[in-house]
């Protein structure tokens, strides 16, 4: 059973970010407001992640670290309408079954909670402890008992560059959550939680970036948008500085790139990607829920539409700002 759990867990597992994702994706379901991330070593070493979230109960502790124990769906038709960011109950023992990992929960306020023990997918202990309310998760000599798995990890700084650019996604998505990334004790970041967008963005590309981005805003009977976009000479050459959230969730769609693209170029011919930070709201059915939740990529079922409303946003913001 062992075996069949570290195979089992290759698939949610592949590489430290991997399990940053799902710790942080966690953390944001248990309603955090405050997330701390330390990682040693490109995470190969260590991953910590904490929060004030509502904590795990006794029971489900134990539960949290056995195959299949999601809390988050109650029944098949909850599948059409997701909100959380996990649904499968898997991440968790995945993690344990390739690390040393140790696990302080508590749900009260009351300074106890518990503190479970894993090894290598193995229960160790399971006491109570101190622990403020929250979550506070170690995962530790990652993929020791899978070296196969662990050739195929690449440099400490390909590592963290994966890390970071996906705790960078979260912040853009989450301006609400107060979220810090530290490697090796030094801060990579560290955002205020207040929900000024607008300081996420100077948190990550800097102060300069971020007073010369313009504000969108705008609205229609299926989608509402909101965020920043760059003055036309403030471009980058990477692709990745486009970032779209919808309904809280980051994804990547070429279309909406496209739309972007096709707003700058009606008022000037750059050659290189703006930096773009999109909310854009919906009714969840407007989008393709066959899509693998571990994937970024998602589908609308009015695509064109969407792609109008956002082009025509975009370009009257740039407008004015020419003007
Ligand atoms: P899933 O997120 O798909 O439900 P996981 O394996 O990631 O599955 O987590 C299992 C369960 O453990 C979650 O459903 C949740 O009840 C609990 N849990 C895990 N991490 C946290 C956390 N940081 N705060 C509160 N509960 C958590
Ligand atoms: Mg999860």
């Amino acid at each position: 059973e062992q075996i069949a759990n570290q195979i089992a867990a290759g698939e949610v597992v592949e590489r430290p970010s991997s399990v940053v994702k799902e710790l942080v994706e966690n953390s944001i379901d248990a309603g955090s407001t405050k997330i701390d991330i330390v990682i040693e070593e490109g995470g190969l070493q260590s991953i910590r992640v904490t929060d004030n979230g509502s904590g795990i109960e006794k029971e489900d502790c134990e539960l949290a670290f056995l195959p299949h124990a999601t809390s988050k769906i109650s029944s098949s038709k909850d599948l059409f309408q997701i909100r959380s960011l996990g649904f499968r109950g898997e991440a968790l023992p995945s993690i344990s079954a390739v690390s040393k990992m140790s696990c302080i929960t508590s749900t009260e306020n009351t300074g106890l909670g518990y503190k479970v023990v894993n090894e290598g997918g193995v229960l160790k202990a399971v006491e109570e402890t101190r622990a403020s309310k929250g979550t506070d998760i170690t995962v530790k000599e990652l993929f020791y008992n899978t070296p196969a798995r662990l050739k195929y990890v690449k440099t400490i700084q390909t590592e963290l560059g994966h890390i970071s650019d996906y705790i960078y996604r979260l912040a853009l998505a989450y301006p609400d959550i107060r979220f810090t990334l530290t490697h090796n004790g030094k801060t990579l970041l560290q955002t205020l939680g207040n929900g000024d967008l607008l300081q996420v963005i100077a948190a990550i590309y800097g102060r300069t970036v971020a007073k010369a981005m313009i504000q969108v805003t705008g609205s229609n009977m299926d989608y509402s948008l909101s965020g920043y976009i760059a003055k036309p000479e403030m471009t980058r050459s990477n692709r990745s500085s486009i970032s779209f959230i919808v309904n809280g969730r980051y994804i990547r769609n070429p279309f909406l790139n496209k739309a972007i693209l096709n707003a700058y170029h009606t008022l000037l011919p750059i050659h290189r990607y703006p930096i773009c930070v999109l909310h854009i709201q919906m009714d969840p059915t407007l989008l393709d829920v066959n899509v693998h939740p571990a994937k970024l990529e998602v589908r609308f079922s009015k695509e064109k539409e969407l792609m109008v409303f956002l082009e025509q946003e975009l370009r009257k913001s740039l407008q004015k700002q020419v003007l």
